[in-house]
């Protein structure tokens, strides 16, 4: 017989941390923090095993599931010593989510279960307060009744806000006894009424039902949402654990609150908690009531303070990580309820590794290990120009100061509902989300926004956690702002702000301020440049890490973040210049050789400028050009432009005015029409266009040469790779670097400079990586364009893959986006393949990458395994490509692999 049910208590649990996948988060930590004899109130865990084979089985439980659960509900009831349902001394409990992975809030969680009408009565004389008795039947009956019955919320809230209304109180807690006692009638009588049966009374019944509903909430469309932002299977599904309630709000030496060894913000080594009063666990998650901080523990009960802090550093010790607590203080006893590795900062990440190390709990390979690529460039991701700042706040446009929760600095416009906030990202549009406090609901508008305002909460609510987990910046508990979400604005001392503004939103200090403020590149703090520094001692051997840089400015800015050259100018991105435009299209539109070259002489010497500043930037560094690579038309005007000088041509034409304009109108015009193609993608682009127009790769590889002989002369060291993209055949590749090298050898010997230059080739096409063995009889060195070779290989066109790519990665068809995440087992295979070819032929052939994948982490780990010699990315993504490759490095050595081949 399959064993779906594990216990924990009486310090003694049938699992441990290793069973994570069986027991969910929750239940293995549970069951190891009972091993360790830390006071955890007892139950047990039904696995995820028992969810699958419920779900295979049509929802329904597989053979002995429940005879299990009833035989550990009675090892529970003696642990307890109370009995479930007794009427004098009644078991409650809780009936818990937990998957594989934290899913913060995503699916549902049932307390005080095992009260009915009976064990009220018992548990309001065993505790001797009636009315905490009756409160906590009020909130078992509107959980179950919205979780299990599938009431809303709405129909137990609005009595209760009516009792509150007519008692003139402000909170529940002032809500006596009797009335609370009527509440509960009331909600069994709309219970009846919306179901057709009483409220169970049967508190099996109530155990059985609340079990597969939360088995059932793995389903519901927020857990559905938050897996697919997350990448998490849909298969795992989720364990479900039972556990004795312990009450927070028995008075006033009960409470509740939640705690981080460290700050998940900053990763300062200090206890970050809250604490909240006489209350239920659920009533701080939920950002409902505004917690205290920690310190009220402190002077409210010592020694419970000192216990929970002892607590929090031993579980941080024996896990090696930052922990997020649960905790709950009933009469006195302290309870831990539940612990996890904490959702942190990206800063806060690198910092807590990098303190940990230093602490030696952990060493550096596992500090490394631990931070994902993402994590360092966001680390240091821009900050708001500190000078700007303060003139704004100067001149009175500070709206707010709430809790700075999540750092960050962020501009976009307010938007206050989370679906409208998740189009308006998908329309390009950055904005703000603002809304009185978050709940699960929420997180695909929290996802899409830049930053998030909350006008309530603590640091530990909804809206903080999530935020700091997802990297946004976010201010909580901004009680000036009086929010009116039906008039979509808020009112802030007599101002009016509305939706669609723009406001600034500073999550490191708390400030809210209206309009936009400029940021300015962050910087690498301490932590960051120590753990940039082991990674680079331990990247030693592997991949060099080098940038996509189209100009002098970033190309200093990649050298700052670390780049050991430039993987890939692309030059047309100069030819896109405001002052240049007009130069491309002369020549396009030259009607003959002369005139022709004539425009490439313009363009040639303001090229030169750009190369010289950047080998300037790269002094000592590879730095690689790519010729000429998008087809001519991208140019020219597109195509509403061109329907609008249609349209301009024919009234000039009907007026019979402005001659000049006309003819002006009437060549490009003409142009557009003679350039126009049904494929662009796979028209007359790359070296197709070298090769029909070797004038225009004849005045770049000039330019290149010239610059480079140039800065030789003033004493820079330049080591060019000029680079023709996408070849596809040996004839091309032939043509084209003999077309290079006669052009470059007659600059070096008009200059009398000797510079050293290489000339190789992208592999882009298929074709390229097939034949890869020839092509590097020519080439010297191949860089995979794996943005072309995607596509190609594919067959999904970059530009029109949005149309489907959310419904493939929604069905499972796609893991992963292919133009993000390098898709190893097809495009990959190509690659390797390539590689293999080409050094095949030509054994010192230098190889890259500098397709998107190069400044992603598993793309990155990829490159280093078939035996790349660097990856070029974006300047921002230069830290976490370098982590990233330290990381592809350790892991190969402690798997016991060698040098690479
Ligand atoms: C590529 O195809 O991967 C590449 C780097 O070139 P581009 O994105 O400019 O086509
Ligand atoms: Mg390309």
């Amino acid at each position: 017989m399959t064993k779906y049910v594990y216990f924990f208590g009486a310090e003694r649990a049938e699992g441990s941390s290793v069973m994570r996948n069986l027991l969910g988060g929750k239940g293995c930590e549970l069951a190891e923090m009972t091993n360790l004899g830390i006071p955890v109130p007892p139950g047990f865990t039904v696995t995820t095993q028992a969810w699958v084979h419920y779900q295979r089985a049509g929802r329904r439980s597989p053979e002995g599931l429940w005879e299990q659960i009833l035989e550990h509900l009675g090892r529970l009831e003696e642990v307890a010593a109370v009995k479930f349902g007794d009427s004098e001394r009644p078991l409650l409990v809780s009936v818990r989510s937990g998957a594989r992975v934290s899913m913060p809030g995503m699916m549902e969680t049932i307390l005080n279960l095992g009260l009915n009408d009976v064990t009220v009565e018992g548990l309001a004389t065993r505790t001797k307060d009636e009315r905490f008795a009756w409160d906590c039947y009020r909130r078992f009956v509107t959980m179950f009744g919205s979780v299990v019955l599938g009431i809303k919320r709405s129909v137990f809230e609005a009595p209760l806000d009516g009792v509150k209304r007519r008692l003139g109180v402000a909170t529940d807690a002032d809500v006596p006894a009797d009335e609370l006692r009527k509440l509960v009638r009331t909600y069994q009588d709309e219970v009846a009424a919306r179901t057709g049966s009483p409220f169970p009374q049967d508190v099996r019944e109530q155990l059985r039902r609340a079990i597969e509903s939360v088995f059932q909430s793995w389903f519901a469309k927020k857990a559905t949402e938050y897996r697919r932002i997350h990448g998490i299977p849909e298969d795992w599904g989720t364990a479900v654990t039972v556990m004795a309630m312990v009450f927070g709000n028995l008075g006033r030496r009960s409470g509740t609150g939640v705690g981080f060894t460290r700050d998940p913000r900053t990763g300062e080594p200090r206890f970050y908690a809250e604490f909240l009063p006489n209350a239920q666990g659920e009533d701080v998650v939920a950002g409902i009531r505004t917690p205290l901080p920690i310190e009220a523990l402190h002077e409210q009960m010592p020694a419970i303070y000192d216990q929970l802090l002892a607590i929090a550093a031993r579980l941080e010790r024996h896990y090696k990580d930052m922990q997020d607590i649960e905790f709950t203080v009933q009469e006195d006893d302290l309870y831990i309820l539940q612990t996890r590795s904490g959702k942190r900062s990206a800063r806060a990440a690198v910092k807590v590794a990098v303190d940990l190390e230093k602490e030696h709990v952990i060493d550096q390979h596992a500090a490394i290990l631990r931070i994902r690529p993402p994590e360092v460039n966001e680390a240091i991701r821009p900050v708001f120009d500190d000078r700007e700042k303060a003139a704004a706040v100067a001149a009175g446009r500070l709206l707010a100061r709430g809790l700075p929760a999540a750092p960050g600095a962020a501009v976009g416009r307010i938007e206050f509902d989370p679906e409208r906030a998740v189009e308006l990202a998908k329309e390009g549009e950055k904005v703000i989300l603002v809304r009185p406090e978050t709940s699960p609901e929420d997180v695909a508008g929290m996802y899409a926004a830049q930053g998030i305002v909350t006008s309530r909460g603590g640091r530990t609510s909804h809206a903080a956690v999530v935020a700091v987990g997802m990297g946004k910046a976010c201010v909580v508990g901004a009680t000036d702002l009086a929010i009116d979400e039906a008039r979509r604005s808020f009112d802030v001392r007599g101002q009016t702000v509305r939706a669609g503004e723009i406001i600034s939103v500073d999550g490191g200090t708390g400030e809210v301020i209206l309009g936009a403020i400029e940021t300015v590149e962050g910087r690498p703090d301490e932590e960051v440049q120590t753990l940039l520094e082991w990674a680079d001692f331990y990247r030693k051997g592997g991949l060099g890490v080098r940038a996509n840089a189209d100009t002098p400015v970033d190309a200093e800015r990649a050298r700052r973040f670390g780049a050991e050259g430039i993987g890939l100018v692309r030059t047309e991105h100069m030819f896109f210049a405001a002052d240049r435009i007009r130069m491309v299209r002369e020549m396009i539109m030259a009607t003959d050789q002369a005139a022709r070259r004539a425009a490439l002489a313009q363009l040639r010497p303001l090229q030169r400028e750009d190369f010289i500043g950047i080998f300037r930037a790269m002094d000592g560094l590879p730095v690689t050009i790519r010729l000429l690579d998008p087809p001519l038309h991208e140019f020219l005007p597109n195509w509403k432009e061109y329907k609008e000088m249609v349209e301009r041509k024919s009234r000039l034409e009907a007026l019979e005015s402005e001659p000049e304009e006309r003819r002006r109108l009437e060549q490009l015009i003409g142009a557009v029409e003679r350039l126009r193609e049904a494929n662009p993608m796979l028209g007359h682009r790359g070296c197709r266009l070298g090769i029909t127009h070797p004038e225009i790769y004849g005045m770049q590889v000039r330019a290149i040469m010239e610059a480079a002989c140039t800065a030789a002369e003033q004493g820079i060291r330049v080591e060019p790779e000029i680079m023709i993209p996408l070849t596809g055949t040996v004839g091309e590749m032939k043509e084209t670097i003999e077309q290079t090298r006669r052009v470059a050898d007659g600059v070096i010997a008009e200059m009398g400079v000797p510079v050293r230059y290489l000339v190789g080739t992208m592999i882009e096409v298929p074709r390229a990586a097939l034949i890869a063995q020839k092509l590097a009889e020519h080439a010297e060195f191949f860089s995979f364009g794996t943005n072309d070779l995607t596509q190609l290989t594919f067959g999904v066109s970059r530009d029109d893959v949005a149309q489907f790519l959310p419904r493939y990665l929604d069905m499972g068809l796609l893991t992963a986006d292919p133009f993000a995440v390098l898709d190893q087992e097809g495009v990959g295979e190509l690659v390797a393949l390539g590689i293999d070819r080409g050094r095949r032929r030509r054994a010192d052939l230098k190889v890259g990458i500098c397709g998107e994948h190069g400044g992603e982490g598993s793309s990155v780990e990829f490159c280093h395994k078939v035996g790349m010699d660097y990856v070029s990315c974006s300047p921002y993504l230069i830290p976490g490509a370098r982590v990233a490759a330290a990381q592809a490095r350790i892991k190969e050595r402690l798997a016991g692999g060698g040098e690479r081949s």
